[in-house]
């Protein structure tokens, strides 16, 4: 499926906001405005979003408040933060909050929409040797469960199971080594990857999904199987 790509931009000065979007209107098939943060963080936590800007300072939750919050779930969204002085900038970057990329008011729209370019370029980079790697990969058929890294693709008793990338990537994860028992620490290195700042509740959260979707009685999971102070294993035999 073939997603629309949107761009939200978080940002209460109105003309400033009217002005970034008409730049970044080329980059994307729509760019969404909130004008104030309780907007931005609903916005931000809850829909698919290609790129994030989001002003610092701004009414209710603030730019970082908003990063944090994102960050918390997906590590890998892609996120330009603007600041209004350089001294800001300097506390933000001490914090590392994660975004991918920071601009200090006032700068050039034309400057913005090129740092926006850079970081959507280089996330399709990312996501296309995402799919590289699955080329070639057998199928896994373990028990109802059928996982096609090429197509990425999951069949439940030979129905399609929607998953999101992460759900997958997960999934395949544990199906690739059936009977491994992985820490939640071991999961969030090697499917959330170098970087991730190691909420294991996120892993948590993902399998709930995941069983949610592939279980016959996720109260009882017998696909992926929770090892007691340890972490998750594949089994991929229904009893
Ligand atoms: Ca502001």
């Amino acid at each position: 499926m073939l997603r629309a790509r949107r761009i939200l931009l978080v940002e209460d000065e109105r003309d400033i906001a009217e002005l970034v979007a008409l730049h970044l209107a080329d980059l994307c098939d729509e760019v969404v405005i909130a004008n104030d943060g309780h907007e931005g963080m609903r916005l931000a936590t809850t829909g698919d979003w290609a790129l994030l800007v989001l002003d610092l300072r701004l009414p209710g939750p603030d730019g970082l408040e908003i990063c944090r919050a994102v960050r918390r779930d997906r590590p890998y969204q892609p996120i330009l933060m603007l600041t209004s002085k350089s001294s800001e900038l300097d506390r933000i970057l001490g914090l590392e909050t994660g975004a991918d990329d920071y601009l200090t008011k006032p700068f050039s729209v034309l400057e913005l929409a090129a740092r926006a370019r850079a970081i959507l370029r280089r996330v399709e980079q990312l996501q296309a040797a995402a799919r590289d790697n699955g080329v070639g990969k057998p199928a896994i058929d373990a028990g109802p469960v059928t996982i096609d890294p090429s197509r990425r693709e999951v069949t439940l008793n030979g129905e399609s199971v929607e998953l999101t990338a992460r759900e997958f990537d997960l999934l395949e994860h544990l199906a690739s080594h059936p009977g491994r028992v992985f820490r939640r620490a071991d999961l969030l290195d090697q499917v959330w990857g170098y970087g991730h700042e190691g909420y294991e509740h996120t892993v948590n959260s993902h399998i709930n999904r995941l069983r949610a979707k592939i279980e016959a009685d996720p109260s009882h999971p017998e696909i992926i199987v929770t090892v007691w102070g340890v972490g998750y294993k594949f089994s991929g035999q229904a009893a």
